[in-house]
């Protein structure tokens, strides 16, 4: 088990070996400026993998940001509508009716003139008198036949023989 254990780690040396042996190669295929060139290469490629980092992570957060800003625009949006609808109705004239623990009060908007009471009831209308000719007292009965306005029994009598006579 050892001696397997061995030999893997000796392949595994040796790939690693192999693979440092061959990827300088890879990369550098030039003659006597190797050295130079690797330095800048790798100073360029380690900047260009920057770049690209900083491009994705500033990808990233664009887009994340972008989300953000939906949602908050969303939901900035709904908040403004609601304000405005708010200001709307507060803009409106409104008769508002509060009852609270400090009273009831109804408020009308500026402009609108608060209903006054209602006026009181036009003065009853002049007494009916009799309606026998040439009685002036006032109704106080109406016959049930005819209708017409009576002030006494006496007066009710003389229109039944009015009426009963006209039939
Ligand atoms: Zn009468």
């Amino acid at each position: 088990k050892r001696v397997l254990q061995g030999v893997f780690l000796s392949c595994f040396q040796k790939a690693l070996l192999h693979k440092q042996q061959t990827q300088p190669l890879l990369e550098l295929p030039m003659g006597y400026k190797e050295k130079e060139m690797t330095v800048e290469m790798m100073q360029k490629r380690e900047e260009r993998a920057r770049k690209r980092r900083l491009q994705a992570a500033k990808k990233a957060e664009d887009s994340k940001n972008q989300t953000i800003e939906r949602l908050t625009k969303t939901s900035k949006a709904k908040i403004k509508s609601m304000r405005e609808r708010k200001s709307k109705l507060s803009q409106s004239p409104m008769v508002r009716y509060r009852d609270n623990a400090l009273g009831m009060n109804i408020s009308f908007p500026s402009g609108v003139p608060a209903p006054t009471p209602t006026p009181p009831s036009a003065p009853p209308a002049a007494p009916v008198t009799c309606g026998v000719t040439g009685c002036p007292n006032i109704k106080r009965y109406a016959c049930s036949k005819s209708g017409v306005p009576l002030c006494s029994l006496e007066c009710y009598k003389r229109n039944m023989l009015l009426v009963q006579s006209a039939a």
